[in-house]
């Protein structure tokens, strides 16, 4: 079997293609969609995810602002910060960037913002909108990607058994309940692994669809799942490879070649679930400014 290989970059790309055209047209009407960024601290890692959101706004005509902040800002001062662009009408999107300093709670964060404003969707009145599958809840944007990828990819859950790997709040949880919804792109039958799930073989290998979202480098194997599976792969891991420019190379969670040989469509690390993350925030901030100015365009 020759596997389809999903391109996230093209996937994306059309995504945003489409996206650029709803902005002008909003701009036209006199809507600008509008993101702010908050970042604390140095993190490199964060730095180069905020360049690149600034980057997507950019590209699709969506007003950015990025918001630099100390890793010594105090809790309260970021909170301040967030009341402040809650109520700003220039932007209809508030991102507080993850990891935060240790001295500061997220949860306090993520419970602040305005979950009108809350693009990223992991406000808890978001994630409980998500769960009773109300239209106007922001997904969070890499299961969002995930759904998006399966279905353009002409592999639509519908019916399939999905085998999620991993129950965090950012990924495996949100995939489960968006997958589950009895809604276009959805009305799957969802099974959820972790690392106290016994025999996980023999749940893989009932797959139709195989979610990986453990974070440990090519777990998923070729002798734990059927003929004609459809794989995607949330991992990002970086592993060591004397072969590799700098000594190490990115590879997901799944053990990509073998995996392969055995399944209908796959996602590739890097260039899969990756580039669909940022195109999902954008989308959430259009559909946000949409909410906010009433657009019926
Ligand atoms: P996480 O919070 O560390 O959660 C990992 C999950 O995998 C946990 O539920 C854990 O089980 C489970 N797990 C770990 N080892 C296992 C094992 N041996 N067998 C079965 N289950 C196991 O990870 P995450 O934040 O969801 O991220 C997962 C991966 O996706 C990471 O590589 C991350 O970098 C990547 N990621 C990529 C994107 C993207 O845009 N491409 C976005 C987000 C995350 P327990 O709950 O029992 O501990």
């Amino acid at each position: 079997m020759v596997a389809q290989v999903i391109s996230g970059n093209e996937v994306a790309k059309s995504i945003r293609a489409e996206l650029k055209v709803e902005v002008a047209k909003m701009k036209a009407g006199g809507v600008t969609p509008g993101l702010v960024v908050l970042i604390v601290g140095e993190d490199p890692a964060s730095q180069v995810y905020v360049r690149k959101k600034g980057e997507a706004c950019d590209e699709l005509g969506i007003c950015s602002e990025t918001i630099r902040l100390p890793a010594t800002t105090t809790e309260e001062e970021l909170l301040k910060l967030i009341d402040k662009y809650n109520s700003d009408k220039k932007f209809d999107g508030i991102l507080v960037q993850l990891p935060l300093p240790k001295h500061i709670s997220e949860e306090k964060v993520l419970l602040r913002i305005d979950p009108s404003k809350d693009v990223d969707g992991f406000n808890p009145v978001n994630v409980g909108k998500m769960v009773v599958g109300a239209a106007d809840c922001y997904l969070p944007c890499t299961p969002a990607g995930i759904q998006e990828l399966l279905v353009r990819s002409g592999n639509d859950p519908k019916g399939k058994h999905v085998v999620v790997l991993g129950r965090s709040n950012i990924v495996g949880k949100p995939i489960t309940n968006i997958l589950l919804q009895k809604a276009p792109g959805a009305d799957a039958t969802v099974t959820i692994c972790h690392s106290r799930t016994q025999n996980l073989p023999a749940l893989t290998k009932q797959a139709d669809i195989i979610i990986a979202a453990m974070g440990v480098p090519q777990f998923l194997k070729a002798d734990m799942v059927k003929d004609g599976v459809v794989v995607i792969d949330v991992g990002v891991n970086r592993i060591n490879d004397p072969a590799a420019k700098g000594g190490c190379r990115l590879v997901g969670d799944v053990d990509f070649e073998p995996v392969k040989q055995k399944a209908k469509a796959i996602t590739p690390v890097p260039g899969g679930v990756g580039p669909m993350t940022i195109t999902m925030l954008m989308k959430n901030t259009v559909k946000a400014s949409k909410i906010h100015h009433n657009w019926k365009g």
